[in-house]
């Protein structure tokens, strides 16, 4: 991907998204889960399919969530991930700044969910794009990070 086509699909996706009401709550889920079957990632996020909803889903080996106007309450211990990667940015592998543990209210009930590592990184990224920011926002040199506070973003 060239400088412009970051630069354009960075501007797209600094929309604004809404909140998803119950009643709406299937159908976004399954306008991801279509997406998701046509792209090779497993992480995709309303506004990455035009969808300015509050609403992500995750589909790793072991790790699977549907993410509902997810809110972050507490991050904790910074990290790098190495090499993190993104579904709008083919190809593109940058090493970013995030939290190793968060805990986040998600769903219509708002439940309280706490992550961490890889698992905690993936739900940062994907609220990261509920709210308009993408990984280039977090993006650090490695050089500046003490060695052993690095986490492998697949
Ligand atoms: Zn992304």
């Amino acid at each position: 991907m060239n400088a412009l086509n970051r630069k354009l699909a960075s501007i797209y996706l600094r929309g604004n998204c809404s909140t998803v009401e119950r009643r709406e709550e299937s159908e976004v889920i399954l306008n991801l889960l279509k997406f998701l079957q046509t792209q090779n990632t497993s992480l995709l996020t309303g506004p990455e399919i035009g969808l300015f909803k509050r609403a992500a889903i995750i589909r790793m080996p072991g790790f699977s969530i549907d993410l509902i106007n997810p809110k972050i309450v507490t991050v904790k211990n910074e990290i790098v991930s190495i090499n993190e990667s993104c579904a709008s940015f083919p190809k593109e592998e940058i090493n970013c700044l995030r939290g190793n543990e968060i805990t986040f209210q998600n769903g219509l009930d708002k439940e309280l969910i706490t992550l961490c590592g890889l698992e905690a990184v993936l739900v940062q990224h994907a609220i990261d794009h509920l709210n308009g920011v993408v990984m280039f926002d977090r993006s650090i040199k490695l050089e500046l990070i003490e060695k052993g506070n690095v986490i492998h973003y697949l």
